[in-house]
Formats: structure tokens, C-alpha cells, sequence
């Protein structure tokens, strides 16, 4: 017998829900990640609403709200031409006390691998898998190095790929690479920033669209400053994200309000994988979760919230499939159909709007957004990225694309 039913590699928030999930159906769960915890990790620290409703059902709210944190109400949307609107975050289950939250990274995935060991998940940090272990092309197992270089290896009847944009399981399993769905992010910590009030903050400098700044407010006097860009625009450009954030942040709309800023610490950068709804994402003896399985919201960047959503649908179907006698891509494919199904739609529109992400366009949604603020809910989805599909939104995508081109 494998010496586990399930190796996950990789304990971002992805790989300790899934660890979690899996364990609290019964599974004896091994956790592996690179890192020595607790880890930073490059993030603009933003946990939507959705989210914070994934950690409701994992019963873990009150201790995310127990850990330091800046909750946020609303969003405040700025255009190149001056026109902005500051709109409430809408929340997605009525029973959570916060809309939005941003939490720092090495926080939340401190929490969720204290969450995991307390369900009796075996956790192996600072263990590098650098092998998965096949008989007869199905997943079986892992290689891997301990810190200090000691060899490892398990065995288990399924792996979990939770290792990230450069997952070494969705290689070595030969998925895809889908290098056209990709985007890059940069992020620095900044204090001092001049007019913080405690609201997220979407800039669209011109010369950064599609892509957009964001100011996150973080629970000290620093706030998360960032740049997100898609890779297409990065290559044809051939733009440096970081000067391009610092560009930005020396523009005339930006400026003073940097005027006494300092910047802690380095920027830092991260690939974005972006979702595309037509990914594989499972195979014989394995199946991908989080940004391994690309499932970043190309227009907000948001990956987290996807990334525990992964997490809930594999812990149902893992715990199907161990408790069977094969591990094979049939055991597990109800894991991409239930997933896609769930979050595929808001995936695809996500794509389709960032086709708007136009000065005009975005002016003019801003503009409508502060005269009618009945609609500037669903109006800031569409700046965001976050809307979901519907006939209405079609037809006011088919003119906002005849007008605002
Ligand atoms: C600059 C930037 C800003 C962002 N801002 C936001 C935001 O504000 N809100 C949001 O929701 N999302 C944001 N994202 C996206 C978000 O960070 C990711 O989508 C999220 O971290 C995905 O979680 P994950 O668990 O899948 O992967 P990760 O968090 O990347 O975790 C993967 C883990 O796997 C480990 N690992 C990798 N390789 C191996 C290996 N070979 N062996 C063992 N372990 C391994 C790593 O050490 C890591 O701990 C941002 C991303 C970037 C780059």
C-alpha cells in the first residue's frame, strides 16, 4: 500500500485547504513545501469576499479575523482622465462581518498550515519535490530534497499539484504550458503613502492598460502597492513591470501622492497564471489546484479566492477516488468537470473584459458608475473583472464596445 492517499506539493493557500479538505474526510494527508515556514510571498495581500465566504465554510473566519488585518468596505476606481468613483464591495455571504480583507501573506498561510497540522496533515517544509514518481505513466509518488540536501521519497495514490505558477507536477505530469495565459505582477511595500483611507484603490495610468496600479492598505502605517500587466502586453512592449510601477507612481495623477513615501524593503515580482476554462488539470494519479492549475482572474489578478475554491472541489473528489481501488484519470475527472463548472464562467468573462480595459471605456464606466450609483455595483464587477455573465451584461458590453472604443 502507498505509504499516504495523498501527497500535496506545495502549502500556499491552495495546498494547506486542500491538505485541510482532504483530511477532514478522512484521508491521511502528507503536506510538502519548499520553504522553510513561515514564508512571504509576493501577493497584493487582497482576500475578496468570495474568499472570505471559503473561509466560512472552512470554519476558520474567526481566526483570520483574530490575525492583524485591514478590513476594506470599498473600492475606489480612477482613470487616466481624472474621473473616479469610490464604490461598496458587495459582500457574498450576508454573514461575514467583512467585505474585503488584506491580510499579509505570510499571516494567512502561517494560519492555514497551523489549521492543516491541527487536522493531523503531516507537514514536510523546506523539502523540495523534484521528481513524481510514475509506474506506468500514473502518478505514484514523490522525490524530493530535504534543507541540508537529504533525498526523500513517498509514495501515495494520488498527488496534488499546489506548487504554484511554476509547478514542477504539471511538468513533470507533461500538461500544457499555456505560456499565452500568463500575466506578470509586482508588488512593493510603501509607507507614507499620502491619502490612504483606508479603501482599495484601482488606478488605470494610460500607459499601463490593460493593466492597472492598485494601493491595498495593510494593518500598519505600509501600503501594498502593485502592478499588474498581462504578459502579451509585457513582451510586445518589452516592459519592465517595476519600472513600469515606479513610472506610474512618478505620473502627474500619482505623484504627490508619493511626495513622502518611502519604499520598505525590495519590489517584488510573480507570474500570474490565468485562468482559461479549456486547461488539464488532472491525469492518472494526479490533479492540479490554485495558480498550478492557472486559475487566476486575468482582469483582478485575484487567484486566491480560486485557488481555495480548487482546494474545496478536490477534497470531495479525492475523498471519492482514495476510497476506491484506482487512482486513475477517470477517478478523478469529475475534479476539472465540477470546478469548471463552478468557476469557469466567471473565468472566461474575466478574459472578455479586460477586451474593455480602454481609456474611453474605462472613463466612461467610471463616469456612469458616479452618476447612477444604483449600477455602480455590478459597473465596478466589470472594471474588476469580477462580473459574471448574464444577458444584460452582454448587451451593455456590445455598447460599451460600439461607443467607448
Ligand atoms: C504580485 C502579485 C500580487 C497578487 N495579488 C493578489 C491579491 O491581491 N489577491 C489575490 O487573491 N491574489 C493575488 N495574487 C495571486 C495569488 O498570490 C496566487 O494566486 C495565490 O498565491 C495562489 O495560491 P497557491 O497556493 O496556488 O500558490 P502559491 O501561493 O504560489 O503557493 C505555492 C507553494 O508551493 C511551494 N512550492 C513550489 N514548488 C515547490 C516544490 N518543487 N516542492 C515543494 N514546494 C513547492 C512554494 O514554496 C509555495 O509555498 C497575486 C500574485 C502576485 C504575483
Amino acid at each position: 500500500m502507498p505509504d499516504y492517499d495523498v501527497i500535496v506539493v506545495g502549502a500556499g493557500p491552495a495546498g494547506a485547504c486542500t491538505a485541510i479538505h482532504a483530511a477532514r474526510q478522512g484521508l491521511h494527508v502528507l503536506l510538502l513545501d519548499q520553504k522553510k515556514f513561515p514564508r512571504e510571498k509576493p501577493c497584493g495581500d487582497a482576500l475578496s469576499s468570495l474568499a472570505i465566504a471559503e473561509f466560512n465554510v472552512l470554519g476558520l473566519l474567526p481566526r483570520l479575523l483574530e490575525i492583524p488585518h485591514t478590513p476594506v468596505q470599498k473600492i475606489a476606481y480612477h482613470s487616466a482622465d481624472g474621473s473616479s468613483v469610490t464604490v461598496p464591495i458587495l459582500k457574498i455571504d450576508k454573514d461575514t462581518p467583512e467585505a474585503g480583507i488584506i491580510c499579509r501573506r505570510i499571516l494567512l498561510d502561517a494560519l492555514l498550515m497551523e489549521a492543516a497540522a491541527e487536522e493531523e496533515v503531516e507537514i514536510v517544509d523546506w523539502c523540495q519535490v523534484t521528481e513524481i514518481q510514475t509506474k506506468n505513466g500514473q502518478a505514484c509518488g514523490v522525490k524530493g530534497e530535504r534543507g541540508g540536501g537529504r533525498e526523500v521519497s513517498w509514495t501515495a495514490k494520488v498527488i496534488v499539484g499546489a506548487d504554484g505558477s511554476d509547478s514542477v507536477v504539471a511538468k513533470q505530469m507533461k500538461m500544457p504550458r499555456y505560456s499565452e495565459y500568463r500575466a506578470l505582477a509586482v508588488r512593493g511595500y510603501y509607507r507614507q503613502v499620502l491619502g490612504i483611507r483606508g479603501n482599495i484603490e484601482i488606478h488605470f495610468p494610460e500607459e499601463v492598460l490593460p493593466g492597472y496600479v492598485w494601493f491595498h492598505p495593510t494593518e500598519t502605517s505600509q501600503t501594498n502597492v502593485g502592478l499588474a500587466l498581462p504578459m502579451d502586453v509585457v513582451k510586445q512592449g518589452n516592459i519592465k513591470p517595476k519600472q513600469a510601477l515606479l513610472r506610474a507612481l512618478e505620473s502627474p495623477e500619482l505623484k504627490e501622492r508619493f511626495a513622502f513615501a518611502e519604499q520598505m524593503g525590495e519590489i517584488e515580482t510573480g507570474v500570474l497564471p490565468v485562468g482559461n476554462p479549456m486547461r488539464e488539470i488532472h491525469g492518472d494519479g494526479f490533479l492540479l489546484v490554485g495558480d498550478a492549475a492557472g486559475l487566476v482572474n486575468p482582469c483582478s489578478s485575484d487567484g486566491t479566492t480560486n485557488a481555495i475554491i480548487s482546494a474545496r472541489i478536490a477534497g470531495q473528489v479525492l475523498a471519492k477516488a482514495c476510497a476506491g481501488d484506482v487512482w486513475d484519470e477517470a477517478a478523478l475527472r469529475e475534479y476539472p468537470y465540477n470546478l469548471w463548472q463552478e468557476i469557469g464562467p466567471s473565468l472566461e468573462m474575466g478574459g472578455r473584459l479586460m477586451g474593455l480595459r480602454t481609456p474611453k471605456a474605462i472613463g466612461s464606466l467610471i463616469r456612469s458608475a458616479s452618476r447612477r450609483p444604483h449600477n455602480a455595483g455590478w459597473i465596478s464587477g466589470v472594471l474588476l473583472g469580477s462580473a459574471l455573465p448574464s444577458e444584460d451584461l452582454d448587451d451593455f458590453l456590445a455598447y460599451i464596445n460600439f461607443f467607448a472604443k
